[in-house]
């Protein structure tokens, strides 16, 4: 079964936006083992959209448009295509009482233009929106569809997993190979260490493994193809065993995993709580921390700390320590660890203090130099403390080097708690 993809928005093809839905349907279509040879893109063009919904349902037997399907002017993605199959469109009264009770469950007036959106194809069916007003449409016709999905992502998603999979699982019936993919995520190593370190499994046919970098970090796609989705778990459950006696405890996660997730978890697990000192990450780690869903049972203070003013008093950073090493140091990073660590009257403190850019830098103290620090309760002494930093260079921007710095210090409290 074959399949195209029809992204409509002048938003699109400015450059506006970036076009994340079409690439979260071509995931779907890949691992429902449908073929996706083409992606178009349209503007909000009623003649041009007719032109590729006509041209796209030749040689395809599913057509998903994306966007269009609000109720202001340039949304004509459902007219146009219920013109193009010479289907008509039905007042839903369904939709209808839905839309309104949209706008009036959120004390909001309601344009008469929104029932526009309350029409369901004559062939085919409603694609209820659990999110949003405006619902999608499956028309049908000679065997084939033609399904018109929404264009915000956070009502497109959930329609998708709702209706229009089950439905093409369904089309697709039971016989059709599917793909199915893994990703391993590594912290602490690079991509051609990585690479080397698992050289002859790259060779393999099925599951194909291929190393990439994503967010900032190694990693490693195993690519299955089966008849049915148990197969294809068995088949990479396979290969990342292997994968995993190489690279050991450089894997911290599978898939959408976050190292934030895993560290918080961790710290959880040992009963242990933090306090940060950021300088140059400017709350960047504490933001990651916190944006896992429990994370107040670890996280007690994070303190963002740009001046030298703010090191003394806020952290207690000796002025000797800045005056001698200079705020970029690894002293200077380890004692912002330690007033962590007491100010938050935590187990661990952190510190992170370096050079951001892209101004600032100096040949001594060049951008991209960040001193991270670690400072932990002795559980055998509970008054004696455990304190070191690492010196690290990062390059790139100063967005990269926040991320990278944030990164590298999320990877030594995961090597701490190890
Ligand atoms: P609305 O009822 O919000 O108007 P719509 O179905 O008419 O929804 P569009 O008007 O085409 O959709 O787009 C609405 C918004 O959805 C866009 O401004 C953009 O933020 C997002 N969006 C649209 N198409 C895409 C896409 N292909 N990928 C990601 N986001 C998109
Ligand atoms: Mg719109």
């Amino acid at each position: 079964m074959q399949a195209e993809i029809i992204s409509v928005g002048t938003e699109l093809l400015l450059g506006q936006i970036v076009d994340t839905n079409a690439a979260y349907l071509s995931r779907v279509l890949s691992s429902l083992g449908i073929d996706l040879y083409h992606r178009t893109t349209v503007g909000d063009n009623e003649t041009r959209i007719a032109e590729a919904v006509r041209v796209a349902f030749e040689t395809s037997d599913i057509v998903i448009t994306i966007g269009g399907l609000g109720p202001t002017q340039d949304d004509l993605t459902k007219e146009t295509v219920a013109k193009t199959l010479d289907i008509e469109l039905l007042f839903d009264a369904e939709a209808a009482e839905r839309i309104r009770g949209f706008f009036e469950s959120r004390k909001l007036p309601m344009a008469e233009s929104n029932l526009k959106q309350a029409v369901r194809p004559a062939v085919g069916r409603t694609i209820p929106n659990p999110v949003g007003t405006a619902p999608g449409a499956i028309f049908e016709k000679d065997g084939k569809s033609v399904i018109c999905l929404p264009g915000p992502p956070v009502e497109l998603i959930p329609m998708v997993t709702e209706t229009v999979s089950p439905y093409l699982r369904d089309k697709r019936g039971p016989t059709a190979e599917i793909i199915k993919s893994r990703v391993l995520r590594t912290a602490g190593i690079g991509e051609s260490a990585m690479e080397q370190m698992v050289k002859d499994l790259l060779q393999s046919g099925n599951p194909t493994v291929a190393p990439l970098v994503g967010r900032g970090e190694a990693q490693l796609r195993i690519t299955a193809k089966a008849s049915s989705e148990e197969i294809a778990d068995v088949m990479i459950a396979e290969v990342e065993t292997k994968l995993k006696e190489r690279l050991g405890s450089y894997i911290y996660g599978v898939d959408d995993e976050t190292l934030e997730q895993v560290v918080v978890r961790a710290l959880i697990e040992r009963g242990l709580t933090i306090g940060l000192a950021e300088s140059c990450t400017g709350g960047l780690i504490a933001d990651r921390i916190t944006n896992v869903p429990g994370s107040s049972a670890a996280f007690l203070a994070g303190v963002t700390s740009y001046s030298n003013k703010s090191k003394t008093e806020l952290l207690g950073v000796s002025e000797d320590i800045l005056k001698e090493y200079g705020a970029v140091s690894g002293p200077a990073a380890e004692a912002m660890a330690q007033g962590a660590r007491r100010a938050a009257g935590a187990d661990i403190g952190i510190g992170v203090t370096g050079v951001a850019g892209p101004g600032g830098g100096t040949p001594q103290k060049p951008i991209g130099l960040v001193y991270i620090a670690l400072s932990r309760k002795e559980d055998a002494h509970p008054a004696a403390e455990r304190t070191y930093s690492q010196e690290f260079k990062f390059s790139g921007d100063r967005r990269n080097i926040k991320q990278r710095a944030s990164q590298a210090a999320l990877i030594m409290l995961r090597n701490e708690l190890l």
